[in-house]
């Protein structure tokens, strides 16, 4: 009988705990403001190949974004990185051109559908346009290079809305060491041995010109140094974490506590291979579709033409019959994992789409309540998914751009 009694209790005590979270994951998601930072943009954006005032085939289109109630989000002037041992004015001039196009393409939707997104500069601005019912655009730099062998540009770049830089890309740059050294121009791990004299002075630069450091992609040591330097709390725009994945863009603890001491904020990012680490078959796999069409290097594959990246693409994506994608719940135990070692203040959200990003269940824009969804399953609160969602961000953004000039 006593024994039936607590066999009952510790019944009734798993049902209350099953629904601890009462709450509706549809309205959280309608109550808090949902950022992603990470949004890449393709160098044919707002062209009428890839319009996204329209339905479009990209993860992120303002349709997506409505129905998927994503309402802000930072879109990227990403930059290849060229081989920063041979450069030149050219490379550079290069450089500028595409971030150039990237930032007009962003604008240019900005001016093209100013009812339904508008560009914003402050925190403050992202919540007054959410509060009049319009997506807000924020843009981000990924990949200082073109800036230059200078920081002069930097307050050009803040003027026009940059509110992060990703100090590096794949491949060092002139102004730190990269989480991942080009291999193909023979790099190692250290060329500067963290920021070079010219990473220092962009560090200051940019928290001189109020914009965000972002240590994504950056080697631990690059990350270390900006930290220490910088006046105001960095960034982790969009990377994921050792612990649950180990992988070279991902953090170790060490730099999560060091990001959360820093007052800073970790955006996790939803990249397959950085959420769920690739079985050694499918990396063996990968490889051999890299030998078998030439593309070995980094260049070559970002060299391809549409027709080879097709095949490349439908080849690659066999990847999948040998073990799954990962899945929103990959992605959040990520998530949990940062909140647990960095503080319920110091973690976001990043999609990546666009540029490589989205997990099963979170393929695009218009999926982003199932994030809300897995959140709220876990037991996160309201407060807290807000913070997740956005909260976060905004708190950093504001604290950097107090600490301007
Ligand atoms: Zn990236």
């Amino acid at each position: 009988m006593k024994k039936i009694t607590a066999i009952t209790i510790s019944v009734s005590l798993l049902a209350l705990g099953a629904c601890t979270s009462e709450l509706d994951p549809k309205t959280v998601h309608a109550n808090v403001i949902t950022l992603d930072t990470h949004v890449d943009v393709p160098l044919n954006y707002m062209t009428p190949e890839m319009d996204p005032g329209t339905d479009t085939v990209a993860q992120v289109d303002l349709n997506k974004m409505v129905a998927g109630g994503l309402d802000a989000a930072f879109f990227i002037v990403y930059i290849p990185q060229t081989d920063i041992a041979k450069i030149d004015e050219a490379k550079y001039a290069e450089a500028r051109k595409i971030a150039e196009t990237r930032y007009a393409a962003i604008k240019k939707m900005t001016e093209t559908y100013p009812e339904r997104i508008e560009l914003a500069f402050t925190a403050a601005d992202v919540r007054r346009i959410h509060k009049s019912g319009k997506r807000a655009a924020l843009i981000g730099m990924e990949n200082a290079f073109p800036l230059g062998p200078s920081v002069d540009d930097v307050p050009m770049w803040a003027k026009r809305g940059v509110r992060y830089v990703g100090l590096t890309h794949f491949g060092h740059n002139q102004f730190g060491d990269s989480s991942n050294p080009n291999k193909d121009d023979g790099q190692t791990t250290d060329m500067h041995g963290g920021l070079s004299p010219l990473g220092k002075d962009l560090v200051v630069a940019l928290n001189k010109a109020g914009i965000m450091v972002d240590v994504s992609h950056t080697g631990k040591k690059t990350m270390m140094q900006a930290i220490n330097l910088s006046t105001v709390p960095v960034i982790a725009s969009h990377s994921g974490v050792k612990a649950v994945a180990d992988n070279a863009r991902n953090l170790d603890d060490e730099q999560l506590r060091a990001l959360a001491d820093n007052g800073g904020v970790v955006q996790i990012v939803a990249f397959d291979s950085y959420v769920k680490v690739r079985t050694a078959e499918q990396v063996a796999y990968i490889a051999q579709v890299q030998a078998d069409m030439g593309l070995e290097t980094r260049a070559a594959r970002s060299a391809m033409s549409k027709d080879v990246r097709a095949e490349y693409t439908k080849r690659t994506k066999q990847v999948y019959d040998i073990a799954p994608r990962a899945s929103v719940a990959n992605f959040a135990d990520h998530i949990d994992h940062a909140v647990k070692i960095a503080g319920i203040a110091h973690v976001g959200i990043s999609s990546d789409f666009d540029g490589g990003g989205g997990v099963v269940g979170w393929e695009n824009a218009a999926e982003t309540e199932s994030v809300t969804a897995e959140l709220v399953k876990r037991g996160y609160s309201e407060a807290d998914i807000e913070k997740i969602w956005g909260g976060n961000l905004l708190r950093v953004l504001q604290a950097v751009q107090d600490g301007a000039g």
